[in-house]
């Protein structure tokens, strides 16, 4: 049987009769869509943040999509963001109709060279969009400092870095807006599809209600487009309520495991996480770097270890992003990370055993060299 790097199941074995609660108790309600699951869990999810509003919506990449569109990012424009990063980042500026313009990443941390942006920028650029990959913030402050005086927005994507800090302050509030993903491997995760936007503005998030409800504010009657059907389910939102109470558990369990990684394989060649002075990481996704990437995922896999690589194609390579005009050679540390990473299992609920045998499996691997 292969070993992946996420496994729901023994999360479900611990938390399912509170799971099947949420979703009968929606059932039973006599209300399936934008109903009090839904308010409720925006109320409580802007709590969270500390901010003003939160928009459910149906996925992360319509988190973005919509973000970028609440905030007045229009066909033609372009948006500065990274190569390095889930490629419904990209797809999402891509539906709007804008166009992406790379930075490349500081290979310590694998986050957007922030230093990088100011050159990004041109007459046409309207929006910044940052991602806080792996589960650790960008440091905003540059950005923020750009943003304010060339007049562009900021959009932060936060669909790995749920609870994530920096200087004290939360992922999602430094932005004009932050976009999450509550996909089920997540930090937070749903049972199926879903995402959010949290924003402390008031406009921004009267747009982001319409722009997911056909751009309607009251049925039937479109008062601007665009216009989308983005909705969160109220059976997704309520079993989120249930979990965003453990959420800061969910995340110290993360850490407990990156400690027994930080631990296990100190010493062994192995680049582990670097986490940047003053943050707060979440540890979404547990990545390591090393020169031999390849040979070491295939004598993993002896051991019956399947593991992933996030992401082994930075976007700008792709077939599917070749008329955006980048080639091979153009994001260098970005190539030179996508080479050589690869992903250790990560999630709250892994079993210790599991992970023992994950670090002996790497610690005999590195020791024959
Ligand atoms: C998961 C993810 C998304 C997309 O979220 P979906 O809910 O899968 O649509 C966007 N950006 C990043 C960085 C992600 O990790």
């Amino acid at each position: 049987m292969a070993i992946h790097v996420w496994d729901y199941r023994h999360e479900y074995e611990s938390e399912r009769d509170d799971i099947l609660d949420a979703v009968d108790s929606v059932f039973r309600s006599g209300r399936l869509i934008l109903g009090k699951s839904v308010r409720g869990f925006e109320a409580e999810f802007a709590s969270y943040h500390g901010a003003r509003h939160c928009v459910g919506v149906d996925n992360g990449t319509n988190a973005v999509k919509l973000g970028l569109q609440a905030l007045g990012v229009r066909p033609g424009d372009e948006v500065v963001t990274v190569s390095n990063t889930a490629a419904p980042t990209v797809l999402a500026i891509d539906a709007v109709g804008a166009t992406p313009v790379f930075v490349d990443i500081d290979p310590a941390t694998y986050l957007m060279d922030t230093g990088q942006v100011r050159d990004a920028v041109t007459g046409r650029t309207a929006c910044l969009l940052p991602v806080h990959l792996y589960g650790q913030m960008v440091d905003l402050a540059p950005l923020r400092r750009v943003a304010d005086s060339h007049g562009l927005r900021l959009l932060e994507d936060c669909a790995q870095a749920h609870g994530a800090r920096r200087l004290g302050r939360i992922a999602g509030t430094v932005g004009d807006a932050g976009a999450y993903s509550f996909y089920p491997t997540k930090v937070l995760g749903a049972y199926g599809d879903a995402g959010a936007v949290v924003t402390s503005h008031d406009e921004t998030d009267r747009h982001l209600r319409r722009l997911r409800y056909y751009g309607m504010e009251d049925r039937y009657y479109v008062v601007r487009t665009p216009g989308h059907n983005a909705r969160l389910d109220e059976v997704h939102a309520e079993i989120l309520r249930r979990k965003l109470v453990r959420l800061d558990d969910y995340i110290a369990a993360r850490r407990a495991v990156a400690r027994r990684y930080a631990e296990g394989l100190a010493g062994t060649g192995l680049v582990l996480p670097e986490v940047a002075a003053g943050n707060e990481h979440v540890y979404y996704i547990y990545v390591v770097r090393h020169p031999e990437r390849d040979g070491i995922l295939k004598a993993l896999r002896e051991y019956g270890f399947e593991f992933n690589i996030s992401y082994a194609w930075p976007v700008h390579t792709m077939t599917g992003f070749a008329h955006l005009g980048y080639g091979t050679g153009d994001l260098p540390a970005t190539e030179a990370a996508a080479a050589e990473i690869f992903s250790l299992p990560m999630y709250p609920s892994l079993p210790r055993g599991l992970q023992e045998k994950v670090i002996t499996a790497l610690r005999e691997i590195l020791a024959r060299g």
